[in-house]
C-alpha cells in the first residue's frame, strides 16, 4: 500500500512573525507528493500564513478548552484555528510536551473528538513511551492505551486521515534517537493496534510518523523503513535548511 509521505516541523515556542517570514525567504518546499505541514507559535501563524511556500500547510500545535471563542485569558480555541486567514491543515494533539504540562489521556479524547466532529482540520496524534516505560517493557501497553483512551468513541469514518506521530519521549530533543529497527518494530506495532481497534483497511492507510531527535544525518535510515511515512521534527525544523534536506532526503527515498 502505497501511502504518500508526511512531514511536520514543531516550532514550538520559537519564532515570532518576523523570524517566521526570514524562515520562508530560506526554505524550500516540497517539490513532489511529499506533504510537508509546519506548526508554528500560534502568535506566528498569520505570518506564516502570509510568507509560506503555496505547498506548505499549517498545522496548530495543539488548542486550548473549551474549543468555542469565550473568556479564558490567554487561551487559543479550535474556532479561533478555523479562521480562514490562518489556512490550518493540521492539530498536533498529546504532544509528551502537552502530556507533561497536564493534558490528560481523556481532556486528548474531548480534544480529538471535537476536533473531528466541528472542524476538518486534520489530526496528527503524539503518542510514546518515557524511558523507563520502555525499561520495563510497558512500551506496548502504553500506546495501547493512549492509542485507545485518545480515540476512544469515535469511528474511523471520523478519523479525517488521522496521522500518527510514534515519538518516544526519550528521543525528544535529546539527540538520541531510536535506531530505524526500533523505530520500524515500535510503527509496526502501532499499526497492529490500529488494526485491531478500526480494521486492517484502516490501518494500511494509516500514516505514522516518527519523531525524535530526526535529522538529515538519520532521516534515510529511518524513512526508508516500511511503516514509517514521514517525521514530526522538532529542533532541526527551525533550520530551514536542514528541513529542507529533510524533506529532500523523504523525496528521494519514498
Ligand atoms: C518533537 O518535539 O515532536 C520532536 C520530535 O522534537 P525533536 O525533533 O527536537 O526531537
Amino acid at each position: 500500500m502505497k501511502r504518500t509521505p508526511i512531514v511536520g516541523g514543531n516550532w514550538k515556542m520559537h519564532n515570532g512573525p518576523t523570524k517566521t517570514q526570514e524562515y520562508f525567504d530560506l526554505f524550500e518546499g516540497p517539490s513532489g507528493d511529499t506533504e510537508v505541514f509546519i506548526a508554528p507559535a500560534a502568535i506566528a501563524h498569520a505570518s506564516a500564513a502570509v510568507h509560506k511556500q503555496e505547498h506548505v500547510m499549517l498545522a496548530g500545535q495543539d488548542y486550548n478548552l473549551p474549543s468555542e471563542q469565550g473568556d479564558t485569558t490567554a487561551g487559543i480555541s479550535l474556532e479561533m484555528f478555523q479562521d480562514e486567514a490562518l489556512q490550518t491543515q493540521y492539530m498536533i494533539l498529546g504532544h509528551s510536551e502537552c502530556r507533561r504540562d497536564g493534558d490528560s489521556d481523556e481532556t486528548i479524547n474531548v480534544k480529538m473528538k471535537k476536533l473531528v466532529q466541528d472542524s476538518s482540520i486534520h489530526p496528527v496524534l503524539c503518542i510514546g513511551e518515557n524511558e523507563q516505560q520502555r525499561e520495563s517493557n510497558l512500551f506496548e501497553s502504553t500506546i495501547r492505551n493512549q492509542i485507545e483512551k485518545n480515540l476512544e468513541g469515535i469511528e474511523s469514518d471520523k478519523l479525517n486521515s488521522l496521522v500518527i506521530a510514534y515519538e518516544p519521549v526519550w528521543a525528544i530533543g535529546t539527540g538520541k534517537t531510536a535506531t530505524p529497527e526500533l523505530a520500524q518494530e515500535a510503527c509496526k506495532i502501532v499499526r497492529n493496534i490500529i488494526s485491531e481497534v478500526f480494521g486492517g483497511e484502516f490501518a494500511a492507510m494509516l500514516r505514522i510518523q516518527y519523531g525524535g531527535s530526526v535529522k538529515p544525518a538519520n532521516a534515510e535510515a529511518l524513512i526508508i523503513q516500511e511503516d514509517i511515512d514521514g517525521f514530526l521534527i522538532g529542533g532541526a525544523s527551525l533550520d530551514p535548511k536542514s528541513f529542507s534536506q529533510i524533506i529532500e532526503i523523504v523525496e528521494q527515498n519514498s
